[in-house]
């Protein structure tokens, strides 16, 4: 028999959709990668949804309706963000089913479990087996590991590849088995890489790019983005072997405190020249750009904003062009 396949908008608890059977797959992959993805974009207007919207939810939306074989989807109502939640309600009304989730902003660990719980018994499985599946996943987690060190110590992956692979990690593509091999496959081929030549290495901050062919561009110009944010974070680099606390550490549901202090933590040891802040059009995330700011003082700092997924305008192109240029001019980088 077919899994079901339960829809995610933001990293949730997989293990728990693993545990019971079920295929999670994350809509923001799917609309990113789709061929399409504009059109999803122009589905959504047509239906009604603001232009004032962030890309990613008329996206995600898109995705819903045009993949059809979506059977749920999980509402996280606290640690995604308000537009999910509308867009959610949206969809629930037209008759999709929808999983709540919840991830308690103070970083409760009893609330976090009762929600883990309560996210068990909507999916008919066990926190045991969920707890099984979290060791499953954590030996892809470990290669994802290795895949980011690739990067900044060896100097042996590109930024795109990182961050296609980390940010595979909220899904394992459906498949953790095949994912878990095309992984291995990916570190035996690197790791027999001659390293990549740009000097500037650069940290990429913020939610994940909707315009993709920003590695390109930037490797382009003589600088390579040896850390994404986010992105890691989605293969759960803070370890524990406690299913709930691993929840709590995981930065992005949370207070922006922890990003800073995780941030500055990996330029420092990256070895990082300049830091790169994504900000999506409309999304309450680019409040954060003040706070970065002021946490990095010294460092580098170039705010850039997407919108649609299309390739990178002239303007931020040129905007990239000028930082990088500006750091190859730089002998000494602090933070
Ligand atoms: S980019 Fe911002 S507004 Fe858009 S889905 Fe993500 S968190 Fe929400």
């Amino acid at each position: 028999m077919k899994s079901k396949r339960i829809g995610i908008t933001t990293t949730v608890p997989s293990e728990f959709i693993f545990a019971s059977g079920f295929v999670p797959v994350d809509l923001n992959n799917v609309f990113v990668t789709d061929i399409n993805s504009s059109g999803f974009i122009e589905m959504a207007e047509v239906d009604g949804l603001p232009r004032t919207t962030c890309g990613w939810i008329k996206g995600m939306y898109g995705a819903v309706k045009e993949a059809r074989n979506i059977d749920a989807v999980v509402a996280v109502s606290d640690g995604d963000c308000s537009h999910t939640r509308s867009l959610l309600e949206i969809l629930n009304l037209g008759g999709m089913k929808v999983l709540p989730f919840a991830y308690p902003y103070d970083r409760d660990k009893a609330i976090l479990k009762k929600q883990m719980e309560k996210f068990a018994g909507f999916l008919g499985t066990s926190f045991s087996s969920a707890v099984e599946w979290m060791g499953r996943l954590d030996e892809i987690r470990r290669k994802l590991w290795e895949v980011d060190r690739l990067t900044w110590e060896e100097n042996r992956v590109s930024g795109f590849e990182n961050h296609l692979l980390q940010v595979s990690a909220s899904d394992m593509e459906g498949d953790p088995e095949n994912f878990s091999k095309k992984v291995s496959a990916f570190i035996d081929e690197a790791g027999r890489r001659e390293a990549l030549p740009q000097p500037i290495r650069l940290a990429y901050i913020g939610v994940p790019p909707i315009n993709e062919d920003i590695y390109d561009f930037i490797e382009t110009r003589g600088a390579r983005v040896v850390f994404n944010e986010v992105q890691r974070q989605f293969t759960f680099p803070s370890y524990s072997d406690d299913i709930v606390e691993r929840y709590t550490l995981y930065t992005y549901p949370y207070d922006v405190f922890a990003r800073i202090y995780d941030i500055e933590k990996e330029i420092k040891k990256r070895e990082v020249h300049g830091v790169i802040h994504y900000v999506q059009s409309f999304c309450h995330h680019q409040m954060e750009d003040v706070m970065f700011r002021k946490s990095f003082p010294k460092m580098p700092f170039l705010t850039i904003e997407g919108d649609a997924p299309q390739k990178l305008d002239a303007r931020t192109k040129l905007r990239i062009e000028s930082f990088c240029e500006m750091l190859s001019h730089r002998e000494t980088f602090s933070v």
